[in-house]
C-alpha cells in the first residue's frame, strides 16, 4: 500500500499475512519487532533509513514507510555506512541475511572498526533461503543443505565475536522467537555506536525440513559451538559516544545549474500517479522529474511496479521542490492521478487522502467516496490526441497546469529543450494537455476547470 493513502500509520505498513515470506518463516517476526521498536522510540519516517541487499530479507524494505535503500548482495553495510556519514542524525538500520553477511564480511569488520553508528540486524537462518537452501557461513557442522547433502563440515562463523573484536559498541545473539525481541532491537537502536544483533531464525522452506530443526534446537546449537545467546557487549553511552565519533556532515545537496531555462516552482509538491503496467506511468513521472532537475529544481521519484511489464499496476511517487529534498516519502500528496482500476487498487485507502489533495481520475475508474477534491478526465480522449504511449504524461501535465505550478508554454518549452529519444511523443503529450486545459477554460470560463465529480 502506498504511504500516500495511509500517512498516519506505523513505520511498518504490512501485516504478517501480506508479507511475501513462507508460512512460519521468522523474517516476519523480526520485521514486526523492528516496527514495534521504532514506533516505541517515536521515530519518524524521515529519521530512519532501512538498508537491505539480496535474499528473502532483502525484500523487507518495501514494508516500511521511511527512507529505504536496496543494493547488491552483501554490500548493504557499505551503503549504510555512506548514508550514516552523510546524515549522522539518521537511524540507519541494515537488514541482512547470513549469506549476505558472509559475502560482505570485510565490510562488516571495517564498519565495526571504524565505529560508524549503523545498526545491523543479521537475520540468520543458517542457509541461503532465497536461492534454494545452500549452505552459508553460519551453517553448523553436520547440517544438511542443498550444497552439503552429506552434512556441512566447517565451523560456523561467529558474527558477534568478529564485530566485538573489532570495536562494536553493542552486540547480542537472540532468537527471532524471543517474546521480547523488540526490546533487544530497541536497545541496539538506542546505542550511540556500531551495533549488531545476530538473530537466529527458522527457514521453514529449507533448513527446518532438511534438518528437523525446531525452536528448541537453538540452545543446543549455541552450547555445542560456543555461540552464546544473549547480550554480549553493551558499552555505556558515554564510552560508546566518544569511542564511536560520528563523522561531520561535509556536504549538503545542492541543485545543479539549470541546463534549460530555469523553472519557478512553488515549494515542495508531492505527486502520485497510478495506473496499469504498460501505461508508461514511470516514464511520465520521469519526464517531469527530468525537466525539474534540468530547470534547477530538486526531484525525487519512487516507483512501484510488478516484474511483469504489461500486466498489473504501476505507481510512481514524485516530489518536485525548489529546495533540497531531505525526505523522499510522499506522505501528504498534493496531486494524485489515477489512470486505471489497477492503479486505484494499488493506492490503498483513498479515503485517507486529505481534503487539500486534488485527485484527477479517468472517468472509467471506479472510486470510493473520498475527502480529497475529485475531478474526472477522459483519458481515452487524451490518448487520441497524444498517442496511447504518451497519455499518462499528458494527464500528468494537465495536473500540473490545473494546479498552476507551471504554465503550458513553460512546460512545452522545457520538454522541447530537454530533448531525448521520446521528445516527439512527450511534446504531443504536453500539447494534448494544453489543448484540454485551454478548451475547458474556454468553454467553461466561470466554472471550475473540471466539473467536480459527485463523490
Ligand atoms: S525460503 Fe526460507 S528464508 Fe526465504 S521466505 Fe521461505 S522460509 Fe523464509
Ligand atoms: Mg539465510
Amino acid at each position: 500500500m502506498s504511504r500516500a493513502a495511509c500517512p498516519e500509520s506505523s513505520l511498518l505498513t504490512a501485516r504478517r499475512g501480506d508479507m511475501c515470506y513462507c508460512p512460519g518463516c521468522s523474517h516476519a517476526a523480526v520485521l514486526e519487532s523492528l516496527g514495534a521498536a521504532m514506533d516505541r522510540m517515536g521515530l519518524r519516517p524521515e529519521e530512519v533509513c532501512i538498508v537491505s541487499d539480496i535474499g528473502c530479507i532483502g525484500t523487507a524494505d518495501r514494508y516500511f514507510s521511511c527512507h529505504t535503500f536496496h543494493g547488491l548482495h552483501g554490500r548493504s553495510i557499505t551503503y549504510a555506512e555512506g548514508i550514516k556519514r552523510a546524515r549522522p542524525g539518521m537511524s540507519v538500520i541494515v537488514l541482512i541475511g547470513d549469506g549476505g553477511c558472509g559475502i560482505g564480511t570485510a565490510h562488516l569488520v571495517h564498519a565495526a572498526r571504524r565505529g560508524i553508528g549503523i545498526k545491523i540486524l543479521v537475520c540468520n537462518n543458517f542457509n541461503f533461503g532465497m536461492t534454494g537452501g545452500q549452505h552459508s557461513p553460519t551453517t553448523p557442522p553436520e547440517a544438511r543443505t542443498a550444497t552439503t547433502p552429506g552434512g556441512a563440515v566447517e565451523r560456523p562463523f561467529d558474527i558477534c565475536q568478529t564485530v566485538i573484536a573489532n570495536g562494536a559498541a553493542h552486540a547480542g545473539r537472540f532468537s527471532a522467537l524471543d517474546a521480547d525481541l523488540s526490546d533487544k532491537i530497541e536497545a541496539a537502536l538506542r546505542s550511540p555506536g556500531f551495533a549488531l544483533l545476530d538473530i537466529w531464525e527458522l527457514c521453514t522452506a529449507y533448513f527446518v525440513p532438511s534438518n528437523k530443526f525446531k525452536p528448541t534446537s537453538f540452545l543446543p546449537l549455541s552450547e555445542t559451538f560456543g555461540l552464546p545467546l544473549g547480550l554480549l557487549r553493551d558499552m555505556p553511552t558515554e564510552v560508546a559516544s566518544t569511542h564511536q565519533p560520528e563523522p561531520p556532515l561535509t556536504s549538503r545537496p545542492s541543485a545543479s545549474p539549470p541546463s534549460i531555462a530555469a523553472l519557478a516552482w512553488p515549494g515542495r509538491r508531492e505527486i502520485c500517479i497510478a495506473g496499469s503496467a504498460g501505461q508508461r506511468i514511470r516514464s511520465a513521472a520521469g519526464v517531469l522529474g527530468e525537466i525539474a532537475v534540468a530547470g534547477g529544481l530538486f526531484a525525487a521519484q519512487l516507483d512501484d511496479f510488478p516484474i511483469t511489464v504489461r500486466k498489473g499496476h504501476s505507481v510512481s511517487e514524485l516530489i518536485v521542490s525548489d529546495r533540497p529534498i531531505r525526505y523522499s516519502g510522499v506522505d501528504r500528496p498534493d496531486l494524485v492521478l489515477i489512470l486505471s482500476d489497477d492503479g486505484a487498487r494499488r493506492l490503498g485507502e483513498l479515503s485517507s487522502l486529505p481534503a487539500g489533495c486534488r485527485v484527477i481520475a479517468d472517468a472509467a475508474v471506479t472510486l470510493p467516496v473520498i475527502k480529497a477534491s475529485l475531478q474526472f478526465i477522459d483519458l481515452a480522449s487524451l490518448e487520441k490526441s497524444s498517442g496511447r504511449a504518451s497519455a499518462a504524461l499528458a494527464a500528468l501535465c494537465l495536473g500540473v497546469l490545473v494546479q498552476g505550478w507551471l504554465d503550458g508554454p513553460t512546460v512545452e518549452s522545457a520538454v522541447g529543450a530537454l530533448g531525448g529519444r521520446y521528445v516527439e511523443g512527450n511534446l504531443a503529450a504536453v500539447r494534448a494537455a494544453r489543448g484540454c486545459f485551454d478548451e475547458t477554460a474556454r468553454t467553461q470560463p466561470h466554472a471550475a476547470l473540471f466539473p467536480e465529480a459527485a463523490s
